[in-house]
Formats: C-alpha cells, sequence, structure tokens
C-alpha cells in the first residue's frame, strides 16, 4: 500500500491508474480511528473497482465544536496497517493546508437536505462535508465512492449533489455494521466508559422499539417516535437530541410510514454524541391487506 499526503501526487497516481492500465478506482472517504464499519466499505469498494483508495482526513471545516475536533481520535499508523491488510492500494492522508490552500473561500451548500435532522443542530456541518468530499472527488478521481448508511444524511447528499453538479461518480451505500449486541460502530464509541457503553445501547433499543411498532401494525410516525424516544427517556444517561421521522430520500418529515422512511435520532451519552438510524418499510403483506 503506498501512502500519499500530496494533492499533486494524488492526483498524478490517478490519471496514470486511469490512463495507462485503465484501472476503475474507488474512494472510500473516511476520518480515520477505523473500525469493521470502515473495512467493509473497504470491502464494498473492492467488489466495484480494481483499485481502492481510502482517504483519513479529520475535516477541520465539518465540525461545529472546537472541542469535538480537539478531541477526535487520530491513529493513522494503527489505520495504516488495518488498510493495508484490507487491501487498500492508496492511503491518502493530507494535512489541513494540502487539502484546504491558503486562503480558500469556496464552500459546497446542499440546501435542503443539510437542513433537518442533524444540519438543524450541528450549523455548517455539511457545508463542511459537501466542500470536503467534493474536494476529493476531484483530487482522487474515483469511478465509484462508497458512503455508509450509517450518516443517512450525509449519503442523501451525496448523492444529491452528485446529481445536481453532474459529477461522475457512482455513489454506493454501505449497510451499519454493529458490534455484536447491536451498537452501531462509531469512531466515537471510544469516548465511551463502560457505563456509557451499556447506556449506548438505548439507541438501538429505540430503533427496535420503532421497528417492533410497525412490525405489530402501527404506521402513526408520532407513535413511533414516541415508542422510540420513550427507549432513550429510559436510560438516565442519555439526552436525546432529536428523534425523528423522514422519507428516506427527501429527509422530510412524514406523519406515517407508507412511503420509505427513516427513523433517524442523535442521542448524547454524557459528553458523546451518537446517531443512529434504521429504514422502516410497511411489510408487503400488510400493504396488501390496506389495499385490499
Ligand atoms: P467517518 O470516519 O465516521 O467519517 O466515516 C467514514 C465512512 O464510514 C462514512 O461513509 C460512514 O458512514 C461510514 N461508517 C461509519 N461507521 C459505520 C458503520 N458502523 N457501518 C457502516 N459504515 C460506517
Amino acid at each position: 500500500m503506498r501512502t500519499i499526503d500530496q494533492v499533486g501526487a494524488m492526483q498524478a497516481w490517478s490519471r496514470e491508474v486511469r490512463g495507462r492500465d485503465a484501472a476503475r478506482i474507488a474512494l472510500v472517504p473516511t476520518m480515520g480511528a477505523l473500525h469493521a464499519g470502515h473495512l467493509s466499505l473497504v470491502e464494498i469498494a473492492r467488489r466495484h473497482a480494481d483499485k481502492v483508495v481510502a482517504s483519513v482526513f479529520v475535516n477541520p471545516t465539518q465540525f461545529d465544536r472546537a472541542d469535538d475536533f480537539a478531541r477526535y481520535p487520530r491513529d493513522l499508523e494503527r489505520d495504516g496497517a488495518l488498510l493495508a491488510s484490507a487491501g487498500v492500494d492508496v492511503l491518502f492522508a493530507p494535512g489541513a493546508d494540502e487539502m484546504y490552500p491558503p486562503g480558500a473561500q469556496t464552500a459546497v451548500s446542499v440546501e435542503r437536505l443539510a437542513e433537518p435532522l442533524c444540519g438543524a443542530h450541528r450549523p455548517g456541518h455539511f457545508r463542511g462535508v459537501a466542500t470536503v468530499v467534493l474536494k476529493l472527488f476531484h483530487v482522487v478521481q474515483p469511478h465509484v465512492a462508497v458512503f455508509g448508511e450509517k450518516d443517512w444524511q450525509q449519503l442523501a447528499l451525496v448523492r444529491r449533489m452528485v446529481r445536481d453538479l453532474h459529477v461522475d461518480i457512482d455513489v454506493v451505500g454501505a449497510p451499519i455494521v454493529r458490534e455484536a449486541d447491536g451498537l452501531a460502530m462509531s469512531s466515537r464509541n471510544r469516548h465511551l466508559d463502560p457505563v456509557e457503553r451499556t447506556a449506548a445501547l438505548c439507541l438501538v433499543r429505540a430503533l427496535d422499539a420503532a421497528e417492533a411498532a410497525v412490525a405489530a401494525g402501527e404506521r402513526d410516525a408520532a407513535v413511533l417516535v414516541a415508542a422510540a424516544s420513550a427507549a432513550i427517556a429510559g436510560e438516565p444517561r442519555a439526552r436525546a437530541e432529536y428523534v425523528s421521522l423522514v422519507d428516506a430520500e427527501s429527509l422530510e418529515a412524514v406523519t406515517e410510514v407508507a412511503t420509505p422512511a427513516v427513523l433517524a435520532l442523535a442521542v448524547w451519552i454524557g459528553r458523546t454524541r451518537l446517531i443512529d438510524n434504521r429504514r422502516l418499510t410497511v411489510p408487503a403483506v400488510h400493504r396488501e391487506r390496506r389495499s385490499a
């Protein structure tokens, strides 16, 4: 595996691989502190391309709180070893000055999709995400890019940006990878002490509660959100930031589960903010019964 930290060198590598070898390149963008969720993205990337580039860049412009940026876990040596053994061809790990040239003043803003959910609570976050993702696309020049469904809003926004700006890259979504007890893997899980780690299970309990209610025939968004919220309220160390049922694509709030919807939540466990989500769809058998 080659490690590249300069934009020019990364672009030169991609030009060569695309030209001389006519190879397909897949990009897996990450902020490092890698876990099995990230490695599942690499695995999917390998199925879509001949060469895989993984980026590790803790993007300053997407952090709305300085303390979150400062304490975000960084472990490039370990990340490199994991990516090499996962079969990654290039680790692209630029510094912030490399990604943001001095005097940089250009940004990308995907408008309505950035408003609800995390966007409502993290000012500027998705502007930072869209900007860095488009930069990475221009630097790595991949044919395909893989993003996790764990960050559902981010994935929806990247898909929208690619469509709106005619970016010639296929965006592939990857399922959420969970710990054995159901907690969605996240670099931020490292911040949880053992008591908080147990408390964090209220996120998956909330999603399970809503899913079980849908399976039992419930469709009303307010009832489903209440069921999920109750699971979080039952955990003294947890504080819900939002619990919302939205259309899976537009991310607009829905009043009932009819078209594919996503129950999305952000929850503070102590000083750590965790997100998770689940697609909720009406089982086919119920749809038939309803229309009969
Ligand atoms: P991050 O390093 O947190 O910015 O995440 C980098 C990529 O990995 C994003 O596309 C995330 O959605 C994805 N990702 C993070 N955690 C998971 C997970 N548990 N399962 C699947 N994908 C994930």
